[in-house]
C-alpha cells in the first residue's frame, strides 16, 4: 500500500495547517522519498512481535509504516504541535502511544517495560551524537537501532583503522555499525545542506573488547585523539596531561611498548584491541606509582 503522507505537496499542506515553521533547531526536515522510506522500514526488519521506539514522529510519514509493519509503537516527540497533532492521523491505530517531550529525558524503562524493542528513527541532526549514546548505554538498551543520520557521521561511525575517531570507538564498543543506503538531500523538506545515510546498529552480546571500567577506558582513548595529529608518543602524554593526569613521555614510551603499539602511530591507526592494551598497561604503570599525579 502507498504511503499517503509523503509526498511533498503533503507535508507542506500539514505544516501550514499547523501554521508551522521548520524549526533548524530541533532539525525538523521531514522525509518526502519513499525509496528511504522503505529502506528504513526493511533494515528493521520488523514483525508484528515487535516494539518500536520511534525519536522524532514529526508529521507521521515513517510513523505511518512502523504501525503498519510493527507490534507496538511509542512515538516521542518534543514538539508539542506535532506530538498532538499525530494521534489524529492514525485514529485507526490500537498499536500506537505518542508521548510529548525530549528523547534524552524519558524514562525508556517505564515505556518499553521488560520487552525487547528496536529504535527508528529520522533523527533530528543537532542532537544525533547523543542520542546514539544515550541508546547504547540506557538500560533496557534497543536490539537493534536503524536511523537516518548525516552522510558524514554515519562514515565516521563506521570507520576502520587508519580513520577511527572516538565516535567510531564509542559506538562499536557496543554494536555493529553498517551504512544501509545513501540518501540525498533532496529527500527531504526543507532540504538540508548534505546528503544522509541509513545506518544501522546491531548491539553486539558483549563489548568489543573486554575493560574493568569503561569510563576509564574511554578517557584513556579521548587522551590519545586530543592530538590526533601527532604520534602517540607524544599525543598520549599531552592528551593525559590536558587531563590532569601526568606522565612523563618516557613512562608513556614503555606503556605503548608493553601495548606492543609503535610509538610513532597516531590515534586513528589503533583498533580498540590496541587501545585495551594501551589502557591496562597505562593503568599498571600508574598503580607501579612513580609517575602519577591521579589514576587514568
Ligand atoms: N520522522 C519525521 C520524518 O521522517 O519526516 C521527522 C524527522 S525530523 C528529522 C526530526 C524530528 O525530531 C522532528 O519532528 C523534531 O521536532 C523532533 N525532535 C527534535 N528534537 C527532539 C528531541 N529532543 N526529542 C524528541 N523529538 C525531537
Amino acid at each position: 500500500m502507498e504511503n499517503p503522507y509523503i509526498t511533498p505537496g503533503r507535508v507542506r499542506a500539514a505544516l501550514n495547517a499547523l501554521d508551522l515553521r521548520p524549526s533548524r533547531e530541533l532539525g525538523q526536515n521531514f522525509l518526502v522519498d519513499p525509496g528511504a522510506l522503505q529502506e528504513i522500514v526493511s533494515a528493521a526488519e520488523l514483525s508484528s512481535d515487535d516494539t518500536v521506539v520511534e525519536i522524532g514522529p514529526g508529521l507521521g510519514v515513517l510513523t505511518y509504516e512502523l504501525l503498519r509493519h510493527a507490534g507496538q509503537v511509542i512515538a516521542i516527540e518534543l514538539d508539542k504541535r506535532l506530538a498532538a497533532r499525530l494521534p489524529g492521523e492514525f485514529p485507526w491505530a490500537d498499536n500506537l502511544t505518542v508521548v510529548q517531550g525530549d528523547v534524552l529525558r524519558v524514562n525508556i524503562g517505564e515505556l518499553v517495560g521488560e520487552k525487547s524493542y528496536k529504535v527508528v528513527a529520522n533523527l533530528p541532526y543537532q542532537i544525533t551524537s547523543a542520542i546514539i549514546r544515550h541508546f547504547l548505554e540506557v538500560t533496557p538498551t534497543p536490539q537493534v537501532l536503524v536511523i537516518m543520520v548525516q552522510w558524514e557521521v554515519a562514515e565516521r561511525i563506521v570507520a576502520k583503522p587508519p580513520n577511527m575517531s572516538v565516535l567510531a570507538h564509542s559506538v562499536q564498543y557496543y554494536a555493529e555499525p553498517s551504512i544501509v543506503a545513501r540518501v540525498p538531500a533532496d529527500s527531504f523538506v526543507p532540504a538540508p545542506k548534505v546528503d544522509s545515510a541509513v545506518l544501522r546498529l546491531v548491539r553486539r552480546p558483549q563489548p568489543l573488547v573486554q575493560v574493568d571500567d569503561v569510563d576509564a577506558f574511554f578517557r584513556t582513548i579521548k587522551a590519545g585523539f586530543l592530538q590526533a595529529r601527532k604520534k602517540l608518543s607524544n599525543a598520549l602524554p599531552n592528551g593525559l596531561a590536558g587531563m590532569g593526569i601526568t606522565i612523563e613521555k618516557d613512562a608513556a614510551l614503555q606503556v605503548l611498548a608493553m601495548a606492543g603499539v609503535d610509538p610513532a602511530r597516531r590515534a586513528e591507526t589503533l583498533t580498540m584491541e590496541e587501545w585495551a592494551r594501551v589502557h591496562v598497561a597505562l593503568r599498571q604503570r600508574m598503580r607501579a606509582g612513580d609517575n602519577t599525579a591521579a589514576e587514568a
